[in-house]
């Protein structure tokens, strides 16, 4: 077990926890975009920044990406933190101006409008949470992250996204909600991946409900497969 302060009181952590994940655990609010338990750490929002001292020494940093180590001291509301997570948030907000949950937590944490050239394009803050999602809870590996510094951004690897299965993953964690998907007639669309995917439909309602490309893909993944006849209903006629 590893001992640590957050805002002056003592806590206990698991060793390869990380500082965000102790603070939530002990209802700690860290505001945060980038981080899911479900999924590893990546520090891109940079949005949950803490002030860490260690050996006398003090530094700004992510609390997602910082393990716990014995006998650090964490402060979470510190002016300097404060001030640096609003600076974070005026640039999240540039890039993504129309998305409501940014306007929403920018609100919150005071920063009402952005001294950056807001963004014009797709909303994307570049989290990454739809590329670990992909990669990490679907294992189908379909999207990336191109180019380098302000060129960054998530798209197929190659013209389209040949291995997405139309799951819908990345669309549920988005935060900005800037990945659309659209079932039309027996055929899903996600314009951002490039990808179009023919549906099955339920024998029962007729309502297309999966992806031929998932059922493929289920089958070959699961250890144990259902039997083809589980896909031949939606999960409310079954
Ligand atoms: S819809 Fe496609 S890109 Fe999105 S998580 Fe599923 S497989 Fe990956
Ligand atoms: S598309 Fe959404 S989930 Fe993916 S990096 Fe951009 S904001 Fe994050």
């Amino acid at each position: 077990m590893i001992t640590l302060w957050i805002d002056n009181k003592q806590y206990k952590a698991a060793e390869g926890q990380s500082i965000l994940q102790v603070a939530l655990d002990n209802g700690i609010d860290i505001p945060h975009l980038c981080y899911h338990e479900k999924l590893s750490s990546y520090g891109g929002c940079r949005l949950c920044q803490v002030e860490v001292t260690k050996d006398n020494r003090t530094i700004l940093t992510t609390s997602c990406t910082y393990p716990v180590i014995d006998g650090i001291i964490v402060q979470t509301e510190t002016p300097r933190v404060i001030k640096a997570r609003r600076f974070i948030m005026e640039l999240l907000l540039s890039l993504a101006p129309q998305a409501p949950k940014i306007k929403a937590l920018a609100k919150e944490m005071g920063a009402i409008g952005t001294r950056f050239t807001p963004n014009t394009g797709d909303n994307c803050i570049k989290c990454g949470l739809c590329v670990r999602a992909c990669e990490e809870l679907v294992g189908a590996h379909a999207i990336t992250f191109t180019h380098r510094g302000a060129q960054r951004i998530v798209e197929p690897p190659f013209e389209e996204a040949k291995n997405c299965i139309g799951c819908g993953t990345c669309v549920q964690i988005c935060p900005t909600g800037c990945i659309n998907i659209e079932d039309r007639g027996m055929e899903r669309k996600i314009d951002k991946w490039k990808k179009t995917l023919k549906m099955k439909a339920c024998k029962r309602c007729g309502r297309p409900f999966i992806s031929f490309a998932e059922i493929t893909f289920i089958m070959n993944k699961a250890k144990n497969p259902p039997s083809e006849n589980w896909f031949e209903y939606c999960s409310d006629c079954r």
